[in-house]
């Protein structure tokens, strides 16, 4: 018989939401058979697809689609130098659509090939937001009400914001907050949480690396009494070897990774056990294949997985999200960002969420598939990004 292979790389960009996604959908020689793939780095788009059009597509037409694992590597050192955002989705996008069409190929949605369910559907967080401590309560007993179990609080955007910011004269623009005013409030705002949505809720909140590592340390023992079922990012990937003295500090579960780019980074944390959730974006780390191996690394060493799930990973990353969740042994929670019906409309097969659980469909491959006439009515819109031109109240340009 012979070889399945790759005939065409296309890719598709739409901005459904405000977020810009990035499709890659492959063309198999044999005839009906392709495959979808999540490439999405929205603040990077046009990056990732001059990647995936100008060297990765020669590199790739011609090959056989069964050799996922020669491929990826193949595609990962091609360039030479490897990792970073823009190579790590570009990869992802072929990768996840290698996945999918071999799944095609078998009859068998993409758990399956992976060693199968551990479970029907993989529980969900959501998040509730608010700019004042009742508005978040609010949202909260809404989602409860609705079914969620897990809910992720955050007040004021990333939080830190203050009504009386005091700047000295002549600062640029940008989006300011304070890193003491952010702790103070979120600890009144998450106690008060507890005190209120009772105490068999799962809280769970992303510090967003906005804490000096001494500060993020004083807050993760203070929440000690609130009992997340995560506290998430609470230093940024630069400021890893904190981890260690937060650890010795406190026994509130910790959660990082979604701005992991190289296997050093989660690696590190896994075999030192500094962590108790990876939550690595998957497309920004290379797509399901490196996601299934940081998976059995972390199972090995006790901790869990939660991979990131917001607007920026397009429907068909949360649906690769979705067939590991079920899959791995150590799956901990998922992040769920609840899209409205028009993504649901712009790609049939969407994984369906019921009372605070995501099932996958059973149709082979990633079970996931795109109306292209749609997605070309929205297309991407081309802006300078202001929500991470991040400064503290002395006009200082920090990390968001
Ligand atoms: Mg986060």
């Amino acid at each position: 018989m012979s070889a399945v292979t790759i005939q065409d790389l296309q890719i598709i960009l739409t901005q459904p939401l405000n977020q810009r996604l990035i499709v890659v959908k492959l063309i198999t020689s044999e005839p009906g058979l392709r495959g979808l793939g999540c490439a999405t780095f929205t603040q990077r788009f046009h990056a990732v697809h001059a990647l995936l059009e100008k060297h990765l597509k020669p590199l790739l037409i011609g090959r056989d689609v069964s050799r996922i694992e020669d491929i990826w590597q193949t595609m990962m050192v091609n360039g030479y130098w490897r990792n970073g955002p823009v190579v790590n989705n570009a990869i992802s996008g072929v990768d996840m659509a290698l996945w999918d069409i071999k799944g095609k190929m078998a009859k068998m949605p993409v758990y399956q090939l992976l060693g199968g369910k551990s479970r029907e559907a993989a529980a969900v967080y959501v998040h509730a937001n608010g700019d004042t401590i009742s508005e978040v309560m609010d949202n909260a007993q809404q989602l409860l009400e609705s079914g969620y179990r897990h809910l992720r609080l955050h007040m004021g955007g990333y939080g830190g914001k203050h009504p009386n910011l005091v700047h000295p004269d002549g600062v640029p623009s940008g989006a300011y907050y304070d890193p003491r005013a952010y702790v103070r409030n979120m600890l009144k705002m998450l106690e008060t949480a507890r005190d209120t949505l009772g105490d068999e809720v799962e809280l769970l909140h992303d510090i967003h690396e906005r804490l000096h590592p001494v500060d993020a340390m004083a807050f993760a023992k203070a929440l000690e009494p609130v009992n997340l079922f995560f506290l998430e990012d609470a230093l940024a990937p630069e400021d890893l070897d904190w981890f260690e003295r937060i650890r010795a500090h406190t026994t509130t579960r910790l959660a990082m990774g979604e701005l992991f780019v190289h296997p050093l980074e989660w690696r590190t944390l896994v075999e030192r056990r500094l962590i108790d959730f990876i939550r690595m974006h998957i497309s920004a780390i290379g797509g399901i294949t490196p996601a299934r191996n940081a998976a059995i690394l972390a199972q090995a060493y006790g901790i869990r997985t939660a991979w990131h799930g917001p607007h920026d990973v397009s429907p068909v990353g949360h649906a690769a999200n979705l067939h590991l969740d079920v899959w791995a042994p150590n799956f901990g929670i998922q992040e769920w960002c609840r899209f409205p019906d028009l993504v649901y409309e712009m790609f049939p097969g969407m994984p369906e969420v019921r009372n605070g659980y995501m099932y996958p469909n059973d149709q082979p491959g990633l079970g996931i598939e795109i109306d292209e006439a749609l997605a070309a009515k929205y297309p991407c819109i081309d802006e300078v990004i202001t929500w991470t031109q991040t400064r503290l109240p002395d006009g200082t340009p920090v990390r968001p």
